[in-house]
């Protein structure tokens, strides 16, 4: 024999209860079978709804009777050829409930006697309708009430089992009972005296359960609308799977924390008789699904399973009269156990100062008053501090039976939760060491779900979600360079690295689930008028795990909120400049804070745009050599200048063309008057671990007074052509001498300098094409022969590349 449970929504719609009634028809095929079925998907919830509605005279009640009633009704028409019996009797079920709520009405009031009898509609509707069905199919159904089997104590909404009376109630009916499928209603009981009483929420598991072990049958099998117990809850965790095998006691752990697929209390009565669970989906019976037994199955998993529960209140009982005294935490659960107040959590600090526990946050209010009511003596002695509750709570849980065996669990959990800035505000970890739970902010959950999970599940993948910031001609190839290599670095490098949200000064969008990069100029074209605050708003509400925010921007503005970002543990990649050439304390802040809160903040091109100069360097200095000096050519736009300029070519024109090449700043001045690259060298000489400020590096200009005194960027054009004469004569010198011009920024024992030179044939800088970077680091370890990083140092595509190399290097971390 065997006993098969339908859940809400197994039963919820015409068509999967073909989908059950087809299940029972293969597996009555083997042996005879019991068939719990739950009420309708959502009736409970509705039952209690339209009764609480009747209780506070809110007529709107029975609006939630009629839906109930037409939910009801669809299922039938959809099931039945000729439904005219059944809805007559039907209709006559739904007269009574509809007395039962107009009673409710009337006197106002909602007792918990009156809501189980209430609330056992549900089943007793379903299992009589299913039993109908089946009937009217001619398979050899007999429907009998549960109530009449299982006895119950009179405490109503969640009655304890008389397991006595029951077992011999169930062994004595199908001993004599000779049907081949056994509908029995889940979830409702009898007292003793003959009142209607319910197993508690979710109690049809436990029904079925009670049942198989009374009857010592072979299995239990749970039919739900997922495939089994899942790793962690699958409506928030994409990539949460299916769980093979479980322990009793894991599959225990997994449902009392939340895993909702499993009442918590079935396990007890079929876990003395070694009778496996099996749980299964409805709507895919030919997926494996979860076994649970008692039988040793290899798993390389040491972490089974990750659950949560939400609404939970911290309560924290505190005070220095609480030390060494015995009795005090056994008057305070004894307090809580008078008022019938689960208990989900508790710590203790060692030091017996505080116990903290945790309890469903709607019991918050009575457990407070009752406590501070038991110890009003110490309360006015100020031995101890009236109770703390702290709501808006819940417990996240990792589950395993074999997490005793291995060390690091516990550290692995709070470095995951610590990296993406989620708080802990208590931690208990069973003796058994089988269940380690935190309790976190409530709003925190989703993402805690999803980077445990990734943790301990996905050792494969992780996910980067990335915010841009400037849509612009780097930003796009960005967007492009991302959407191409994403598979690759998913094969590759275990890196799913999804665009979240994007904006310029216009617009910005967001989807938590990426992007669709292969769509996205359409729907930003379309999209909200965007701000800076609005924008980081956005991030933090999203609120998800390895949030990378991206700067492709040169904006002030911009570079003022990374601060924001790092505080709240999102890494900031940036090519803006700014924030890292601006006041010394300002770049050390962003360096503090990044440390502080564990969130990366690179910008590699912020120097060089895509070659890895700041990289090289951090790499030397970390492993212990010391920066002798630094020369480089950091400008690609000055270097582009004047490998154009000559006696044949005029500077004005040269330095248009770099413009139009898009080779300067939109102020080409910004680059001509060397600020631009005596920013570079003075990132280099910070990250060389100099606190230098920009004034004091000195700055040589070759522009002229005119140039430099100019209004405008026409103007400096019109000053640019007025001395062209002086331009002339630097190309002259450099060409006598057989140098080539060229803007070198110096850093050398603290100081640093930026200027035109004559570079003579030979040196390294003399053949730099193009615009072209190049950096040479004279070090202890290269004192003689620099080590030198060379290559393209602007354009868009490098930029962006560079950007690129920077997400990955913080996915790789
Ligand atoms: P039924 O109506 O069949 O009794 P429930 O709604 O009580 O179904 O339980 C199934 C639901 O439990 C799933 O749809 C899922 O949303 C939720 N759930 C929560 N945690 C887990 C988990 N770890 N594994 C599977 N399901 C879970
Ligand atoms: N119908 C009840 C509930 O929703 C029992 C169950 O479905 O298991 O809680
Ligand atoms: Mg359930």
């Amino acid at each position: 024999m065997k006993v098969l449970k339908f859940g809400g929504t197994s039963v919820g719609t015409t068509q999967n209860i073909k989908k059950v009634i087809a299940i029972l028809q293969k597996e009555s095929l083997s042996s005879p079978i019991v068939c719990v079925v739950s009420a309708v998907g959502g009736i409970t919830d509705k039952l209690l709804q339209a009764g609480e509605l009747a209780k506070q005279k809110d007529k709107s009640y029975l609006t939630v009777f009629e839906k109930i009633k037409s939910i009801h009704f669809k299922v039938i028409e959809g099931l039945v050829n000729n439904p005219k019996s059944i809805l007559k009797e039907v209709d006559a079920t739904f007269e009574n409930l509809k007395q039962l709520l107009n009673g409710i009405y009337l006197i106002n009031e909602l007792s918990p006697k009156t809501s189980d009898k209430l609330v056992s509609y549900g089943e007793l509707l379903s299992s009589f309708i299913i039993a109908e069905v089946m009937e009217d199919l001619n398979l050899n159904t007999v429907l009998k009430n549960s109530q009449e089997l299982i006895i119950t104590n009179n405490n109503f909404t969640k009655a304890e089992v008389n397991y006595d009376v029951t077992n011999k109630n169930i062994v004595d009916y199908f001993n004599k009972a000779n049907q081949l499928i056994t509908i029995l209603p889940g979830f409702v009981s009898k007292s003793q005296s003959g009142e209607t009483t319910t197993l508690g929420r979710g109690g049809s598991d436990f029904t079925a359960a009670i049942v198989a072990a009374a009857l010592k049958v072979d299995q239990l099998e749970i039919w739900t609308d997922v495939s089994g117990m899942y790793t962690t809850n699958p409506k928030l965790v994409k990539q949460a799977y299916p769980i093979a095998n479980l322990s009793y006691q894991e599959a225990m752990e997994l449902s009392h924390f939340g895993a909702k697929v499993l009442y918590p209390p079935t396990v007890q009565p079929v876990l003395n008789l070694s009778i496996p669970i099996h749980i299964k989906n409805t709507l895919h019976p030919e997926a494996f699904g979860t076994i649970i037994s008692n039988q040793k199955k290899e798993s390389h998993l040491t972490v089974k399973g990750i659950s949560h529960i939400d609404n939970v209140a911290l309560l924290t009982l505190e005070g220095s009269g609480m030390v060494g005294i015995p009795g005090f935490s056994k008057r305070l659960f004894e307090t809580l156990a008078n008022e019938k107040i689960n208990i989900i959590f508790i710590t203790q600090a060692s030091s017996e100062h505080s116990i903290c526990f945790g309890i469903d946050v709607s019991n918050a209010e009575q457990a407070e008053q009752a406590i501070n009511t038991a110890f009003e003596y110490e309360i006015s002695l100020h031995k101890i501090n009236p109770i703390i509750v702290e709501k808006g709570l819940s417990i996240i849980a990792l589950i395993g039976d074999n997490m005793k065996s291995h060390q690091g669990i516990s550290g692995k959990l709070f470095s995951t939760l610590g990296k993406n800035n989620i708080n802990v505000r208590a931690i208990a970890q069973g003796a058994s060491e089988k269940n380690i739970s935190a309790v976190i902010n409530q709003s925190d959950v989703k993402k805690a779900l999803n980077s445990l999970h990734e943790r301990f599940f996905e050792v494969n993948t992780k996910q980067l979600n990335v915010f841009i910031t400037g849509i612009g001609n780097v930003g796009e190839k960005l967007i492009d360079q991302i959407k191409q290599q994403h598979n690759f670095l998913k094969k590759n490098l275990k890196l799913d690295v999804k665009i979240v949200g994007m904006s310029n000064s216009r617009k910005m969008i967001f989807n938590p689930n990426g992007i669709d990069l292969n769509n996205w100029t359409e729907p930003f074209h379309h999209a909200d008028k965007s701000s800076i605050e609005g924008f980081y708003q956005k991030v933090i509400e999203l609120n998800l795990r390895n949030s990378i925010f991206v700067d492709v921007t040169a904006n002030k503005d911009v570079a003022s909120v990374y601060e924001n970002y790092l505080k709240q543990s999102v890494a900031v990649v940036a090519c803006n400049k700014i924030a890292c050439s601006d006041k010394y304390a300002n770049y050390k802040n962003l360096q503090d804070l990044s440390l502080k809160y564990n969130a990366p903040f690179l910008y590699e091109t912020n120097v060089g745009a895509g070659l890895p100069i700041i990289n090289t360097l951090n790499n030397l200095v970390a492993s212990g050599d010391k920066v002798i000096s630094i020369q480089a050519v950091l400008s690609g736009s000055l270097n582009f200048v004047f490998n154009n300029f000559s006696d044949k070519k005029n500077f004005h024109d040269t330095v248009k063309q770099a413009q139009f090449e898009g080779y300067t700043e939109p102020d080409p001045r910004i680059d001509l008057s060397g600020i631009d690259v005596a920013r570079k060298i003075l990132i280099l000489a910070r990250e060389n671990g100099i606190p230098m400020e920009i004034v004091d590096i000195t700055n040589d200009s070759f522009l002229t007074e005119a140039n430099l005194n100019s209004d405008s960027v026409d103007d400096f054009y019109d000053t640019l052509i007025n001395d062209e004469a002086h331009f002339q004569k630097l190309y002259a010198s450099a060409t006598a001498n057989k140098c080539q011009l060229k803007y070198v920024a110096e850093y050398k024992n603290g100081k640093a300098k930026v200027g035109l030179q004559e570079v003579p044939e030979g040196h390294p800088f003399y053949n730099l094409e193009g615009k072209d970077n190049i950096v040479m680091f004279y070090t202890q370890r290269y004192p003689e022969q620099p080590l030198i990083v060379k290559g393209a140092g602007a354009g868009a595509d490098v930029t962006a590349s560079g950007l690129f190399a920077d997400i990955i290097r913080i996915g790789n971390k």
